[in-house]
Parts: structure tokens; sequence; C-alpha cells
């Protein structure tokens, strides 16, 4: 194969999620084979989810990881900008094109229509949502509405009969009826695209040889094919990977799964151990072998061999695997300085020590006060995380509450903790003295008392603390799914109190 080019294009709209890195992976793995280049680009239309912070920690964890691209944002290339928030003209370019050809067209659909439109066809059991009614305005309609200044997006205007056919690499032949794909959005009324127009635009003009992603956008594969078609443009070859799922067989979801790259580096996972163990999920090597370079997977590699359905994502083989790293394939002259460099660096203890000095009373009780942050699995307990009459149900929809009130902050700071705790004991109508602040010093520390709790949640940072807030829910019978509906209205209503109410009652 010749030329191959192959990117991943991830957004910056939360903590890097290890399904990243397992894009990441395959697409390196596949350019190496062929002798191809592989491209990060960033896809950062959703401007009110996406943060810089979060561009700047998708370069750390797969930098981290070893998973180097040879252009992207930070490091340029031919084909930039690699920053789709940097490249608004090139789509509104192109979807004025698409228009001129008769491949799009203007809708000026209200809110209400298409809530209105949703509510119907959701009654008659269809799978598309709008009914098309601006699909075929005269000139003079268009004029009019647009006299009266009326907002519109612009729409695919996709075939109404037969079936797009496509051979996946990977799945085989794709048959998706056109009756089912919606005449997607193309350009917002703000004159922003959406992921589909961006994301096809930018891979050609990029010369993407090869879409290697994950199955979650096998259904959106028809649409991107119906606009290389608009466009009159060569196609690339389709990969869509086997999704990783958790244990219980679903979709890995940042509510029931460890998902952050970040988590399982403060964790003291080793970068090639979950590289081997990512590759495990979507491949599997001919002498079914299980512990193997990067090198080795990509010298020979199949596509064949990739799977089909999803891959369970089992954090206890990854441990095994871990294990297995760590004892052969580090020296023991480099064993102290993988973990020092890992979790006892200056910085990180100069800051542990300072939370620790008015709780010393010789140095020697230093390791067993800030032992916390380097243990994986703190002893928990019901009894230890529920004080004063603290109900198990209570405490694990106030910590479910805290990951909602901390997910809602970009700022990670001790003092954004306490306020969102403080929120929370309002609205549960807690103690904060006596019921919150023991159950958070059990949560995050696995005991009653230690360096100051908020100052600690602040230097474990977002994913392990995340971590450590849904083991304790875990640990106290959790949230079931009925009730994790209802507790998110209320949630959003900061009704609290009558949750329980009802709950009560219930
Ligand atoms: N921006 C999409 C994502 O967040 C890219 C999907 C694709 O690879 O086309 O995963």
């Amino acid at each position: 194969m010749e030329n191959v080019r192959v990117r991943i294009a991830p957004s910056p709209t939360g903590d890097p999620h290890i399904g990243t890195a397992y894009m990441a992976l395959f697409n390196i793995i596949f350019a190496r084979r062929h002798n191809g280049t592989f491209i990060l680009r960033i896809e950062d239309t959703d401007q009110k989810r996406s943060l810089p912070e979060y561009e700047e920690n998708i370069f750390k964890a797969l930098n981290w990881l070893g998973l180097h691209w040879e252009e992207g944002p930070d490091v340029g290339g031919p084909y930039g900008p690699y920053r789709q928030s940097e490249r608004y003209d090139i789509y509104k370019e192109h979807a004025m094109l698409l228009l001129k050809r008769g491949k799009a067209y203007k809708c000026f659909a209200t809110a209400e229509e298409l809530e209105e439109m949703r509510e119907v066809s959701k009654a008659m059991g269809k799978v598309s949502g709008y009914d098309r009614r601006y699909r075929n305005l005269s000139e003079e309609e268009i004029k009019a509405f647009e006299a009266e200044g009326r907002p519109y997006v612009i729409r695919l205007k996709v075939p109404l009969t037969g079936n797009c056919e496509f051979e996946d690499k990977v799945k085989g032949k794709i048959v998706t009826p056109w009756a089912d794909v919606d005449d997607q959005v193309l350009l917002k009324s703000d004159g922003f695209p959406t992921y589909h127009l961006a994301n096809v635009v930018d891979d050609h003009l990029m010369k993407i040889t090869h879409v290697i992603r994950g199955d979650e956008w096998i259904s959106s594969t028809p649409k991107h094919l119906y606009l290389y078609e608009a466009f009159g443009w060569q196609p690339p070859e389709f990969l869509h990977m086997p999704l990783l799922l958790g244990l219980d067989g679903k979709k890995l979801s940042k509510r029931r799964n460890h998902t952050s790259i970040e988590y399982y580096r403060a964790s003291g996972y080793l970068p090639e151990a979950i590289c081997n163990f990512l590759t495990l999920m979507g491949y599997s090597m001919p002498n079914e072998k299980e512990f193997y370079s990067r090198e080795e997977i990509a010298k020979d590699f199949d596509v064949n061999r990739i799977g089909k359905s999803g891959a369970i994502f089992d954090e206890k083989k990854l441990s095994w695997l871990n294990q297995q790293y760590i004892i052969n394939a580090i020296e023991p002259k480099d064993l102290w300085k993988r973990i020092k460099d890992w979790g006892f660096q200056d910085e990180l203890m100069e800051k542990l020590a300072f939370l620790c000095q008015t709780r010393m009373r010789t140095f020697g009780d230093f390791m067993e006060l800030c032992s916390f942050f380097f243990v994986n699995d703190l002893p928990l307990s019901t009894e230890l995380l529920c004080q004063k009459g603290l109900l198990p149900e209570q405490a694990a929809a106030a910590l479910q509450c805290l990951i909602w009130s901390l997910d809602e902050k970009v700022d990670w700071s001790s003092a954004s903790f306490e306020a969102s705790a403080k929120e929370i004991c309002e609205l549960f109508g807690l103690n904060f003295k006596k019921q919150m602040i023991p159950l958070l010093f059990g949560t995050i520390m696995g005991k009653l008392q230690g360096p100051p709790l908020f100052d600690c949640f602040e230097i474990l940072g977002k994913p392990r603390a995340r971590a450590r807030i849904l083991r304790a829910m875990e640990c106290l019978g959790g949230v079931s799914n009925k009730k994790y509906q209802k507790l998110e209205k209320a949630w959003h209503a900061r009704d609290l109190k009558s949750f329980f109410d009802q709950n009560a009652s219930s």
C-alpha cells in the first residue's frame, strides 16, 4: 500500500479516554505496518464543551503511552491547521459548494417544529426524526424566509430510496437503507459545522487513506460516504474497531468504569503494559501470544485478525499483565527509578509534606499520614463511610451528586470541592461536619482522619478522586439504574430533599 495516512480525531471535551489510546494504538500499528503516517487532529467544534486544558491533557496522555504522531496541532505538518476551530472558513466554503450543487439545502425548522417531529416519529417507531419538510422549497420561498430573518441550518440531501452499501475492512459488507438515514445537519444556524461535515472535509483534505475508528461511528458512515459522493471525492477505506466493553458487557462508560488514561497512570500501571493490553482487546496474534511489543504486532499486522465484536476490558487481566511487565520487562537496577518517576517526584512530595507538617510527632508518622496517596485499594466499609445515622443509600446518592457537581466545574481546586460538598450537604439536609466530612475522609483516605481533606482531594486529581468516589459508592450499594435517572433529574432541579421523601414512601 502506498502513502498510507491514518488519524485519530479526538474531541477535547473531558479527561482523555482510554478509548482514545486504543484507537491511537491501532492507527499507529497500521501506519507502521505500511510505512505510513499517523496524524492527530483535534475535533473541537463543540465550542461549549471543548477546552484547551483537555487538549493539552490528550497530548500528555498519549505521549506518556509512547503514542506519538507525525502531524498534529503541536507539531504542524503539510495539511494543517490540525485543530478544527482554526478551519471554520473551510467548512463553510464546502457547505456552500454542496448548496450550489443541490446536494444540500437550507432548513428553516424551528426548535418547536423539530420537537414536534421527534414526538411524531417516536410514536411511529421511525428511526429518523426529521420529516424533510424544508427539502423542496422553491427559490421564492427560501428568499421570503430569509427576508424575514429566519435562522436556518444546512442539511445534506440524502437519497430517499435504495441502500447504502459499503465494505468495512473489519466488519465486511454493511447495508443501510437510505430511508433510515436523516438529512444530516452540516452547518448549524450559527455557521459552525457539525462533526460530520468537518470530519469528512478534513479527512479528504488531509489525504487520509484509512479511517480506523470505533464501532460507534459505523452508523454515521453512510452519511459520510454520501458526503464524499456529493463532493465528488474518493472515500477512504473504513475499519471499525470492536468497542471496549465493561465486565457487564456494556460500552465502557465513565459512570461505571475507569475510563481516564490519567487514572491508570496515577494508579501505577506501566504504559507498555497498557498498550499491550489494549491491543489484546481488538486483535489476536497468530500464536495466541499475549505478551508482546508494539513492533512485534506491527510487523505482521493483519486486519483479518481484528475482532468483530466488542472486547471485554477486564481490569484484573490488565493488572496481571502489568505485573508480568514489572517482573519481566524492567531491569532490577531500573526499578526504583521507574517507581520514583511514577509517584515520588519532589514537587508532589513537597506538597504532601507541607500538608502533614502539623500532624507529625516524628518523621516516622509521615508515611502513615500520606499512605492514602500511594495505595490503590483503600479499606472501605459502610460503617466507616456512614457516620451519625447517615444512610448508605443517602451517602451513595450524595457521592453521585458530588461527581456531577465536580463534572460541572473546570476548576479542580480544594475550594471548589469544599463548595460542592457544602452545597450537597445543604441540598440533602446532611450535617457537614458530622456526616459529610467523615464520608469524604473515608472515600478519599479510607480513614476518618488525616491531612486536610480538600487539599488532599486537589492533589489526588480528578480521575483518581473520581475513581475513589465510584468505589465508595459501590461499597455503599450503588445507585440503581432507575434511581439514577430520578436522581439526575432531582439534581438538575436542585431538589433533593423531596427525592428522599419520595423514595422513602415508594
Ligand atoms: N471526533 C470524533 C471522536 O471524538 C472522531 C470520530 C472519528 O474518528 O471519525 O471520536
